[in-house]
Formats: C-alpha cells, structure tokens, sequence
C-alpha cells in the first residue's frame, strides 16, 4: 500500500528539528530514514507507528549520544570487515560466524568489539523487538523500534564497514561526512526515496549480514571517487564557509558536494531508500514473528515512565564517559 508522504514538508521538518551532534548517517539521515520507514509498513502497524512518528524521529539518534557513555555501545554500529578479509563475509570457509556466541569463542570478545558487532547486534535486537511485541509493551516497542532503525541505517553506510572509516589511512579525512552527511542535507530534497511496502524477512540475520556486504562492496568506490575528483578540483574550491548556528564553519563546497553525488551515480540516495525499507521489514518482521498483535489497542502517546528514562538517558549523555569502548571515534 502506497501511503502519501510530502518530501518537500519532511524535509523542512527535519532540518530544522534542533541541534546536531556529530553521528552517523548524520542527524538528518538517521531521522530520515526512521520516518520514511514508517510509511513502508503495512496497514496493522502504520497506525501505531504514524501516531509515534515523532518518538521515532527524534529519538533516532540517540543510541549515538550513547556512544561515549555506554560501554560496548561503540562497537554496535559498525563492523571492520577488513580487519578480517572480505572473505569473512561468506559463510562457510573463513566466513565470521553468524552466532554471537561463536564469533566471542573464536575471537575473545574484546576483539570482537574492538572491530566492530554492527549485524550480530541487529540480529540481537530484532529479537528484543520481536519479544516486546508478543509483550505488547508500547514502551519497550517504541525505543526497540527506533534503536533497531539506527542500527540498520548504520549497516547501510560503506564507511561503517571499514577500518578506513573517515579516510584517514589514504589522506581522506571528512569523507565520512562528507557521504552520509553533507551529500544528503544538500540533495535529500532532489532525491526520489518512495519505495515499496517492507517485506518480510525470511532470516532476519542474513538481511543484516547482506547490508553490511553491500555497503562494504561501495567502500572503494566511496573513496577513490573522492580522491579522484579532488585532484581535479583547486585546492580552494574544494570547501567553502557556510554559517552554522551563528558560527562559521568548514565545509565541502556544494559544487565539489554535487560532483561526488553525480561522480557515485547516486550511490547515496540508492543507499538511503535500500535503508528505509530494511528499516521498516525489521519491524514488520518482529511484529509477524510476535504473532502480528493488535496494536490499535496500544497507547498513542509514551508513558510517562518513558519520558523519564529519555531524560535521564538525555543527562547521562553530556557527563563524562568512564570506560567507554572507543570505535570509529575520529
Ligand atoms: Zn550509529
């Protein structure tokens, strides 16, 4: 079912919905694909998830303002897969493997986290999802949904899947704003990002273990890209000052911006609309395997014990960090 959505509005919305912290997909991305994915789902569920669309909108970034204060949080969205060769992406042979629970006993899972848990930490909450569905907890439905879709949008990124996360071992560094963040903000208006209903996903697991492979067959791409048109490009027009939040900043020149999108062949917008569906067959998929409960029943707006921990969650997040687990922090 095809559900009207106003780009030109959404977008309005989203850029002027508050500060933005330093994160991946960017603040404007992960909000974006959150929302988009509401208007994938099927007509049981859109009811309760448009009611909330707002919860989901805002709250999609916030399992990155956990990133410094949560221990292992860091490693939960990305994966090296180049730590490992891309053969770790089969499954069999040299293949990483697919349970958690044998990647710790062939790895230690220090090293694990150190590289990176972005589609074993999918594979996990979609299990929590799927058991806050058969709950019916609305609470634990609306965080659950809105972590899971900033992980999966995490997975869609290339730079997400690669040791070389912002360029820095190739002289490259920003490039990892300059895809998720920069070519976004500046073209999302021009982008075509209607897709189709979400489909159900016959192994959830895999879903995620083939996001992460798609985004990281785009890493050479992403980068070589970069470096070939910046030696084209004069060194001073390759950024420019844009005002920001009354200070001036450094950034890509949209000119050099609008010829990396064109350069990828709208890698990025591609990459946007493949994400917003996974999002959404992520929460279709937990509420089939819950059992597709009524949610008409469910409240419409979070309890008020919900609020609180958003808040707390809020406050513990500009407090220092003790301890946290460091990963593509550049
Ligand atoms: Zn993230």
């Amino acid at each position: 079912m095809k559900q009207p959505l106003r780009p030109a509005l959404l977008l309005l919305f989203l850029l002027w919905a508050g500060p933005r912290p330093a994160c991946a997909w960017g603040f404007f991305g992960h909000r974006l694909l959150n929302r988009l994915a509401v208007y994938t789902l099927p007509p049981k569920m859109i009811g309760f998830y448009k009611a909330h669309i707002e919860y989901l909108t805002v709250n999609a970034t916030r399992p990155d303002s956990r990133r410094t204060v949560v221990p292992g949080e860091a490693a939960k969205h990305f994966l090296d897969v180049d730590r490992y060769g891309d053969s770790c992406l089969t499954t069999h042979g040299r293949g990483l493997p697919r349970r958690y629970e044998d990647a710790v006993a062939r790895f230690g899972e220090d090293s694990l986290l150190r590289h990176g848990i972005v589609p074993w930490n999918i594979a996990g909450m979609k299990n929590q999802l799927t058991a806050a569905f058969q709950r019916q907890d609305a609470d634990a439905i609306l965080r659950l949904s809105a972590d899971l879709g900033h992980y999966v949008a995490d997975a869609c990124v290339p730079l997400h899947t690669t040791k070389n996360y912002n360029g820095q071992l190739t002289g490259q560094r920003g490039i990892h704003a300059l895809w998720e963040s920069r070519l976004p903000e500046l073209l999302a208006a021009d982008y075509d990002l209607f897709t189709g209903p979400a489909p159900y996903l016959e192994h959830p697991a895999d879903a995620a273990w083939a996001a992460v492979a798609r985004s990281h067959a785009a890493v050479d791409s992403v980068l070589l890209f970069e470096k070939e048109l910046t030696a084209s490009f004069a060194a001073d027009r390759k950024y420019g000052y844009e005002a920001r939040g009354g200070a001036t900043v450094r950034v890509y020149a949209r000119e050099f911006s609008r010829a990396y999108h064109a350069r990828l062949g709208g890698q990025v917008e591609r990459q946007l609309r493949y994400a917003s569906r996974l999002v959404g067959a992520f929460w279709y998929t937990c509420w089939v395997d819950a059992g597709a409960p009524d949610l008409s029943k469910l409240p419409r707006t979070a309890s008020a014990v919900e609020e609180l921990r958003l808040a707390r969650e809020a406050a513990a997040a500009v407090a220092p960090a003790p301890g946290a687990v460091p990963g593509h922090e550049d």
